[in-house]
């Protein structure tokens, strides 16, 4: 069969009129299409030697002004000066939750639980669909380890009533539990919060266990004590065959402000002077043993190195460090 020259315009024709159609369809059939809104799940996987440690997502949360919570003591205009310099906008920033899992291969342990159900509405409390997302269930979990007892680190513990993670036993400092549960706090300003930790930490006081510095709730994890942020904020690091991680939790809160200025007064943190030295301790020690870490609070998947920077640190966020 041969192509004639009058079939060959003739099937022009129909492709042309077949690209033609979608658009005219489009615009009678269809109506604008609405924003999807909601964010993808969202974690972050990889070994860290024999252990695998999931990153989970609690969602995020606009801030306005940064400079009213960190660099208390500093000019303002040094604050945004900085954050300029660091291509952030200076009028509001975001603020991520990081819970990370770790399955040791005998535990599934979860580090803090994120803002939970009560703040869903706003855009958080997502950890457990993300946790699910990622291929494990909330019965799984057997340890949670609680760095410290702020809304955004214990919200996940309940869910509709009940224990999120029912099979799960608990760890958190001693020094931290007796702050927070201490009816010392009625009448102080610290009240809010400890109503807060009776609520829903103090239930599961059963099942709780308690750890200081240096010790091991679970073989390969050891608590540090990284005091300051609150009473007792524990800090942890990880170990399987030769690699190493450190979950600093609260120890910094913005990957710039906090990262590079740690001697800035921030208006979270309990004792300033006492948290501004942890942050240098903590911090410096990553630095110079050149140790992945996991920020609960720096930018999702919230893991990176750091690079020593004028009188602190650069974040250099993780990329396939740990795949090969
Ligand atoms: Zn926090």
């Amino acid at each position: 069969m041969t192509t004639t020259r009058r079939t060959l315009f003739k099937h022009a024709a129909i492709a042309t009129a077949a690209l033609a159609t979608p658009q005219i369809m489009t615009r009678a059939a269809f109506a604008q299409p609405a924003m999807a809104g909601s964010m993808p799940a969202a974690f972050e996987r990889f070994m860290l030697g024999r252990f695998e440690v999931t990153i989970l997502s609690d969602g995020h949360r606009i801030v306005p002004g940064p400079q009213s919570i960190f660099g208390t003591d500093q000019p303002v205009e040094t604050v945004e000066a900085l954050l300029a310099d660091n291509y952030l906008p200076t009028g509001q920033m975001q603020f991520t939750f990081a819970p990370t899992l770790v399955n040791t291969g005998d535990e599934l342990v979860l580090f803090d639980t994120g803002n939970g159900e009560g703040g869903r509405e706003g855009g958080v409390g997502q950890m457990l669909a993300n946790l699910r997302a990622s291929g494990y269930e909330p019965d799984q979990v057997s340890v949670v380890v609680l760095t410290h007892l702020h809304p955004d680190h214990i919200g996940g513990l309940m869910e509709a009533g009940a224990p999120a993670f029912p099979n799960a036993r608990y760890v958190t400092g001693q020094i931290e539990y007796d702050f927070w549960t201490s009816t010392d706090r009625v009448g102080t300003p610290a009240e809010g919060l400890h109503q807060s930790v009776m609520a829903s930490v103090a239930p599961m006081a059963e099942q709780m266990s308690f750890v200081g510095d240096g010790e091991m709730p679970v073989s390969g994890i050891t608590a540090m004590a990284a005091f300051g942020h609150t009473p007792g904020h524990m800090v942890y690091r990880i170990d399987s065959d030769d690699r190493s991680l450190v979950l600093i939790a609260d120890t910094a809160n913005h990957f710039v402000l906090s990262l590079q200025r740690p001697d800035w007064e921030v208006r979270f943190d309990a004792d300033k002077a006492a948290a501004a030295q942890t942050r240098k301790d903590v911090l410096g020690m990553i630095a110079a043993d050149r140790l992945a870490f996991v920020g609960y609070h720096m930018p999702f998947p919230s893991v990176g190195f750091l690079e020593p920077l004028g009188d602190g640190f650069r974040f250099i966020p993780e990329t396939y460090q740990f795949d090969l």
